[in-house]
């Protein structure tokens, strides 16, 4: 069955009826492009830039990230590219930025973007190699933070962007109190791209390293799915993106209902790409809405999964 719902997977992303739905990959470099461009994707809806700064002693020198994000920006000439600033600290621990003090809790400490305020010139010197690498390039390059958590720290990166030289910046939703206030942070960046793995690991406090948690770490989770509502229609009322970049984005079922949610792009991991835009073209928003709707209403993560099956025929 499988086989045959990858028969129809060809061209970009979009339902049945035609509602574009943007189908972008997730990367970690340039290593990745081979696999995004023959999977077809649109783009790349997130850019793990901690990759470039794993597994050594220091940091990349402007140069070397210049050329990083260069070579990611031409390979999608015609596209979006939406680049994440260095996500350091939790279960991304990097050596030469150790958090400034003792973590009990690491994914509640010092990461992301905090871990950013506290080492300003890490930031300005990733926007500046980000700005540079695009200047003279068609691509379209969007930038946003991880782990932002209020509009406050939203402006404060918008700002930093603009004064880099970039015209696009936007936030991860990951946080709850991120999505609950998504009106607020809405009119101070262009987009907004949820990243479900930690969203669902915050809302349902559930750690997200430890495998025994699962059933809890689940995007299925309707609290999790109200809050991907939450956003996307503060977005949308805002007339901006609100695409997702977590893993449920490329589970083809929760793809649909994403879309029905309301949300306009989805990114993934390249392998996942055909699966979810088959699904999607065989489906209309409509269905895809009926989905969402039917999963808001179950009072579980399993009863949701169970509640779309009959508004998306055409999954096998
Ligand atoms: C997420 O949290 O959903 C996400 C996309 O980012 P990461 O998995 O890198 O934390
Ligand atoms: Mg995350």
């Amino acid at each position: 069955a499988r086989a045959a719902l990858l028969e129809d997977a060809t061209g970009p992303g979009a339902t049945k009826d035609g509602h574009k739905v943007p189908l972008l990959a997730n990367i970690g470099g340039p290593k990745d492009l081979e696999a995004a461009l023959e999977h077809g994707a649109e783009g790349v809806g997130l850019y793990r830039t901690e990759f470039l700064f794993l597994d050594r002693s220091t940091p990349p020198t402007d140069a070397e990230q210049e050329d990083a994000y260069r070579k990611v920006l031409e390979a999608f000439p015609d596209g979006r590219v939406v680049v994440r600033t260095l996500d350091a600290g939790a279960d991304k621990p990097l050596a030469f930025l150790p958090p400034p003090g003792e973590e009990p809790n690491p994914a509640l400490g010092e990461r992301g973007l905090r871990m950013m305020r506290h080492h300003p010139d890490f930031m300005s010197a990733q926007l500046g190699a980000l700005a540079r690498a695009a200047s003279g390039l068609p691509a379209k390059l969007e930038v946003m933070a991880p782990m932002v958590t209020d509009a406050d720290e939203a402006a404060y990166f918008a700002a930093a962007c603009r004064e880099a030289g970039i015209d696009y910046p936007g936030v991860m939703i990951e946080v709850p109190a991120a999505a609950l206030r998504a009106q607020d942070i809405a009119a101070e960046v262009e987009f907004f791209s949820i990243g479900t793995n930690d969203l669902t690991q915050y809302t349902c406090a559930a750690d997200r390293q430890i495998g025994g948690l699962a059933a809890l770490q689940d995007p299925w989770q309707p609290a999790v799915l109200d809050l991907v509502a939450l956003s996307a229609s503060a977005a949308g009322e805002a007339g901006k993106s609100c695409g997702v970049c977590g893993e449920a984005a490329g589970d083809p079922v929760l793809a649909c209902v994403l879309v029905g949610l309301g949300v306009t792009s989805l990114s993934m991991s390249a392998p996942s790409l055909a699966l979810v835009r088959a699904a999607l073209a065989r489906h209309t928003l409509d269905e895809c809405r009926q989905a969402a709707e039917a999963a808001r209403s179950a009072r579980t993560a399993e009863a949701a999964r169970a509640a779309v099956r009959p508004h998306l025929p055409a999954l096998p």
